[in-house]
């Protein structure tokens, strides 16, 4: 993997990077460009900024740059960065407030893979209460209108009994749309951003 800091312009916008700390609780002034978080991220190799490249695009206040950005939609929250950054910079946590700040300023492209991705699973996990995942398969294939890329894959896992046919029944669903509701009041009041 490469580690090569993209071009990026150091005049940005002074507001930005105070309004993360405070939406994400996480003071990433601390960061001292260590790439530990980026050297240890399961999923860096797929995202056109690293974790520590994030945290320094949104320190330099490149607020259009960072928010239109996959690497926020990559992040998978495993915490393994947060659990290992020498200076407590809680990655996962501005990962998610980015993520919010993407979606109310509506700056993410329409139809973007990853994004669909996001909301069908979390769609699937509010209405079943956990994943279920050929309803997952089926909406994404249906959204993105990518039939067969994947569609040898796809019948191997189903073949070996790793893709359930019936969705998961789980006892208290509505304590888990219970949360959701409260994560969209809370929303709607802007806490996040
Ligand atoms: S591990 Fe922590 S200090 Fe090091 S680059 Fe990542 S966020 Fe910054
Ligand atoms: S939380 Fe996100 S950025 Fe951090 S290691 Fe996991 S996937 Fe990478």
């Amino acid at each position: 993997m490469q580690y090569v800091a993209k071009n990026v312009s150091v005049i940005g916008d002074t507001g930005f990077s105070p309004k993360v700390k405070e939406a994400s609780g996480t003071n990433i002034d601390r960061c001292y460009q260590c790439l530990t978080c980026s050297l240890d991220c399961p999923v860096a190799f797929t995202m056109d900024y690293l974790p520590h490249q994030v945290v320094r695009l949104v320190q330099l206040g490149l607020r259009r740059k960072v928010l239109t950005s996959d690497a926020i939609w990559i992040c998978a929250n495993c915490e393994t960065c947060a659990t290992r950054c020498p200076k407590d910079v809680a990655i996962p946590r501005v990962m998610d407030t980015l993520r919010a700040m993407a979606l109310q300023e509506k700056v993410v492209e329409k139809g973007k893979d990853i994004v669909v991705f996001h909301h069908t699973f979390l769609s699937n996990i509010r209405r079943w209460g956990r994943q279920y995942e050929l309803s997952l398969l089926l909406q994404i294939k249906f959204k993105t209108r990518d039939f067969f890329s994947d569609l040898g894959l796809g019948l191997r896992i189903l073949w070996q009994g790793k893709l359930k046919l019936r969705p998961p029944r789980l006892k208290d669903v509505t304590g888990v749309r219970a949360i959701f509701r409260r994560i969209d009041q809370s929303l709607a009041r802007g806490e996040w951003t």
